[in-house]
């Protein structure tokens, strides 16, 4: 049964906690079957519709899993929010920006009506296609697979281990990506791409290809909620100012074209991917009152049925859910 009114004063132990996600989790679970998993990439119509996890890291130490947290995916367009933090830190911020915008689109993630449509000969941010596949181009290496490393690398920093790739899903993306061809292309045109077009779209394809879990989401959340320091490791891993832009474009950008609605009704920096990972991004708060997770936390969610924007569909109610009762938006 779902707990009513909380008074959180009192509800604050971790026992507690658990029950209370635990119990909401199994009530949005149900509403997965509003959506549907992603299929234009063959390999993705596999998943398990059904499933859905979240886990929860606190600046507390406090970390609450539940649901489907086992089940490994790939990180998909989350792979943006590192491949820009590494773009910003190899060439600098002024340089990646000069080159790609920090404007929400309205539009879809890999639209490319709207690249060609906008003035200004730039891609109107990192997070949709044509500002991805450009921030790729960017980073250090001759092949594939060093620029490839660059991401891994940082990766490894946040997480404590060396993720992998998917291969099945890599090969899969790679032989049905004629519309990120078609904007690579558009992109070779305009004079964008600072990498071998090939190149830079094998490097995008294995990017979106890396395997990651609900925990490993939530750790790069809870270093972005801190200003890119890692509380667990006492160490920095993205500099304040890098880590700052990247907040403010998941919050403008990050959740395709329902990121205003995911500002208004939830109001933390998030970004999802197709096969049903969100990270979400819940600074410290100051409150008189009570409340979980008060010194901030990383969330990372799993739910690959999607809304028709892309989001995950129980996940995003989950979340609006949890950041609606704790209070969690940063407005
Ligand atoms: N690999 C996917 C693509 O470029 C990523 C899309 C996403 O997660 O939004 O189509």
């Amino acid at each position: 049964m779902v707990q009513g009114i909380v008074n959180w004063s009192t509800e604050l132990n971790e026992e507690w906690l658990q029950n209370y996600v635990d119990d909401w989790v199994a009530f949005y679970r149900k509403h997965t079957k509003d959506g549907e998993v992603a299929s234009y990439i063959p390999k993705l119509q596999e998943a398990n519709p059904h499933h859905l996890g979240i886990t929860i890291i606190g600046n507390n130490g406090l970390e609450i899993s539940s649901g489907d947290v086992e089940i490994p995916f790939t990180i998909q367009s989350i792979s943006k929010v590192i491949s820009f933090i590494v773009a910003c830190m190899e060439r600098g911020v002024s340089y990646v920006l000069d080159r790609v915008d920090v404007e929400p689109t309205g539009e879809a993630f890999n639209s490319i009506m709207h690249i060609e449509m906008n003035q200004v000969k730039k891609p109107f941010n990192p997070f949709v296609n044509a500002g991805a596949i450009t921030i790729t181009s960017m980073l250090n290496g001759n092949t594939s697979d060093e620029k490839l490393a660059s991401i891994l690398n940082m990766l490894e920093k946040m997480l404590g281990y060396r993720p992998v790739l998917d291969v099945d899903i890599y090969e899969s993306e790679r032989d049905s990506s004629m519309r990120n061809r078609a904007i690579g292309y558009y992109l070779l045109e305009t004079g964008l791409l600072e990498s071998d077009l090939n190149i830079t779209l094998e490097t995008y394809f294995k990017q979106c290809s890396i395997e990651i879990s609900v925990h490993d989401l939530a750790k790069i959340g809870l270093i972005l909620a801190n200003d890119g320091f890692d509380p667990q490791r006492n160490e920095e891993i993205i500099p304040r100012q890098i880590a700052r832009i990247t907040k403010a474009l998941m919050l403008t950008c990050g959740m395709y074209d329902a990121s205003g609605k995911f500002a208004t009704y939830v109001g933390v920096p998030a970004k999802s991917g197709v096969s049903g990972g969100i990270i979400a991004v819940a600074p410290p708060r100051v409150r008189d009152e009570a409340m979980p997770f008060l010194s901030g936390c990383g969330i990372g969610v799993f739910g690959p049925s999607l809304d028709d924007k892309g989001n995950s569909v129980a996940g995003i109610r989950l979340l609006r859910h949890i950041a609606s009762q704790w209070d969690l938006s940063i407005f």
